[in-house]
């Protein structure tokens, strides 16, 4: 039976805190080219439905092929580095990505225009930048979901959905950021539909 999964109708453009995925049950570790800048990292480019729901892995025949990202290879590990256990140069992380995802939007990027989209996607939207103009750093302190949403607005020019997880002790912490992109994958939109967050109010900004 074929799969009406090839259309889609927006991107979430999701970028992970690596202070906060490392601050999770689940143990991080760091790629094999070394500890990543403190920078949001990118985690992916996921096709969607304006209902929330969301296709994926659309083609079991369009294997990842890393010769095809040998020229953004250097950008990658930079700004789309794995943090997951065990240590790993990217591949795996990218192929899940690709695999998952990408091929769900094929119809509009291949392999290597899908990357390259989102590492595009990662120098249009300086999330760290739009926070520290707002006073907002990773410093482990606490700061209202409502200032970090109104700072990247007002750094990016759309409202993100924000995704919280907890640490250790509890506390719930910035996590992740969506953004929503056009099905072109360059240009950032208003979200048709936000993902659920689980944040409290107040959230910690955790170091890394
Ligand atoms: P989680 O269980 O952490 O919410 O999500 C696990 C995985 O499901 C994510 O890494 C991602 O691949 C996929 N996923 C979760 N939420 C969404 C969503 O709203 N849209 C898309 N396209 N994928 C999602
Ligand atoms: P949640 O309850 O957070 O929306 O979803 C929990 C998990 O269910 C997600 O992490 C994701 O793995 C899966 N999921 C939720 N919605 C969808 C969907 O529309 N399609 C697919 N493939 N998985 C989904
Ligand atoms: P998703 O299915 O949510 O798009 O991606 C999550 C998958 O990618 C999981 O299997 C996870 O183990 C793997 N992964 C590898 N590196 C990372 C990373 O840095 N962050 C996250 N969230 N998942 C990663």
């Amino acid at each position: 039976v074929l799969c009406a999964s090839q259309d889609f109708d927006f991107f979430y453009f999701v970028q992970q805190w690596p202070g906060a995925y490392c601050d999770t049950k689940h143990s991080c570790c760091y790629p094999k080219s070394g500890k990543p800048a403190a920078d949001f990292g990118i985690h992916g480019l996921w096709p969607n439905y304006k209902d929330g729901s969301y296709p994926s892995n659309c083609d079991p025949d369009s294997v990842f092929d890393k010769s095809e990202i040998s020229e953004l290879m250097g950008s990658l590990e930079k700004s789309w580095p794995s943090m997951s256990c065990p240590s790993s140069n990217g591949y795996r992380f990218w192929s899940h990505e690709w695999e998952k995802h990408g091929t769900c939007s094929e119809s509009e990027l291949d392999q290597k225009d899908y990357f390259q989209a989102g590492l595009k996607l990662k120098e249009k939207a300086n999330l760290l930048q739009a926070l520290k103009k707002a006073g907002i750093k990773p410093d482990d302190e606490l700061y209202s979901l409502e200032s970090i949403v109104e700072a990247i607005k007002e750094g990016v020019g759309h409202a993100p959905g924000i995704e919280c997880n907890k640490d250790s002790a509890g506390n719930s912490q910035l996590y992740q950021v969506y953004l929503c992109v056009d099905t072109s994958g360059q240009d950032i939109i208003e979200c048709p539909i936000l993902p659920k967050g689980r944040c409290a109010s107040t959230i910690q900004f955790p170091k890394f």
